[in-house]
């Protein structure tokens, strides 16, 4: 019966049989990402229960949103989750870009340095620095910033950190995923090795990560293993693929406080911000997370080991471990990039018949294609495929809210290479 349904769909029996092969192989790989998913889920719950969740945290606030019971609820079992002191959860924050903005302008004042100790940081930040010359970038503020780039195989320059620590150095930013780069992504043992070893050279110094697409793909997190602060989005991992909108930043309350006062206004913090509406969607998809980030991790797995098996070079490979769920294919040509990402917006439950077309994104160095027929616009938990056109026509992949649409969105992918390119299986 689901041949037949492939067969209505437009798959090739080769494209399905070819899945069936290479998905059997993953059997022992799926069921280490239940168990994952299996402990990530008792967490979110034992949060929601210690917090005594209840029907009554649903209602709604308007305008200056004092007291909104609500949303400071959600905030405490953000901070459960994340074994944090506090944590700030908004509609207000308006992507994962903000979030890091608000952590980063928050907490520095002028004379202070930001160090990147493990290379560049994901692109829409160089704006927010100022290392590409932006309105309002921390620089103008008097902020400066520092890097130390990543050793040939990819490991952390020691040395390299020592030496760039300095007086003035107040906050170290980590970036867990490889976002466009072509590093792995980091494990959160080797963040924490990383923030052992800054904690030696200095340590007061704030140790923030960007956690983007890291949530809930490992059994503990960056700030179990003493990051202050951890931040992404929530229309990635923790929002569960039904949080409408918003950003997180969870840890030390300081520093939470600190990054409140830039997103309301000094003095008034986390008291004030209407939840309008959003708390229950918050709420039940962060109960989701858990077993959605498996899905997509199922995916971005499956994905690696049928293009690998095609001999395309992916990042990280299917036998290697994962520690966020993007998966990088490099396509070696555009036209292949664009019958890849064609073939998943065909695949998506809205906007299936439209075919995206590379545009110039602002805070990005080149065009991007993005395929996302999502429920909400640009999530990328839901499955979406970017690329930035430039070479080595990298693909990046990720997301599918279950296994099976994930899956079938691989397969159209494939199908559409199939069809449109000189590609043949
Ligand atoms: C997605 C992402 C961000 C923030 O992106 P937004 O599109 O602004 O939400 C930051 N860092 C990394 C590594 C990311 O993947």
């Amino acid at each position: 019966m689901i041949n037949t349904m492939y067969d209505s769909l437009g798959l090739s029996k080769k494209v399905v049989q070819l899945a069936i092969s290479v998905e059997l192989k993953l059997k022992e790989r799926f069921s280490q990402i239940d168990k994952i998913a299996e402990y990530n889920q008792l967490k979110v719950l034992n949060a929601m229960q210690k917090c005594r969740l209840s029907d009554t945290h649903f209602t709604n606030t308007t305008g200056y949103g004092y007291d909104d019971i609500g949303r400071d609820t959600l905030e405490d079992i953000y901070a459960s989750v994340f074994h944090t002191e506090a944590a700030l959860v908004r509609s207000q924050i308006v992507s994962g870009t903000h979030a890091l903005t608000l952590a980063l302008s928050g907490n520095l004042r002028p004379g202070d340095e930001i160090l990147s100790p493990a290379g560049k940081l994901y692109d829409t930040l160089q704006g927010v620095i100022g290392i590409t010359p932006t309105k309002g970038s921390l620089f103008e503020f008097g902020i400066t910033y520092a890097q130390v780039d990543l050793l040939e195989d990819f490991s952390f320059d020691f040395e390299g950190i020592k030496k760039s620590i300095n007086k003035r150095t107040k906050l170290i930013s980590i970036q867990k995923s490889k976002g466009y780069d072509l590093r792995p992504t980091f494990s959160n043992i080797q963040i924490k090795e990383l923030i052992e070893y800054i904690r030696l050279i200095k340590s007061n110094v704030i140790i923030m990560v960007d956690n983007c697409y890291g949530e809930f793909v490992e059994y503990m997190e960056p700030s179990d293993y003493g990051a202050d602060l951890v931040v992404g989005s929530l229309i990635k991992n923790p929002g569960g693929g039904l949080a409408p909108t918003g950003g997180y930043i969870a840890g030390k309350e300081e520093y939470v406080n600190n990054a409140a006062y830039r997103l309301t206004a000094p003095g008034l913090g986390k008291e004030v911000g209407a939840s309008n509406g959003t708390t229950h969607a918050m709420m039940q998809g962060l109960f989701l997370a858990p077993t959605v980030v498996a899905s997509a991790h199922k995916t971005a797995l499956f994905a690696a080991a049928l293009y690998e098996k095609l001999g395309f070079n992916v990042i990280p490979k299917s036998q290697e471990k994962r520690f966020d769920i993007i998966q990088a294919i490099d396509m070696r040509a555009k036209v292949n990039v664009l019958a890849f990402c064609k073939g998943i917006q065909s695949a998506a439950p809205v906007d299936s018949y439209v075919t995206p077309e590379p545009w110039n994104m602002p805070g990005y160095d080149a065009p991007v294609i993005m395929a996302a027929g999502a429920f909400i616009q640009g999530s990328s938990i839901e499955l979406s495929a970017d690329a930035p056109i430039k070479p080595p026509y990298t693909v990046y992949f990720q997301g599918g809210l279950t296994y099976p649409h994930g899956k079938f969105g691989i397969m159209k992918s494939l199908q559409t290479l199939i069809n449109e390119t000189d590609f043949e299986l």
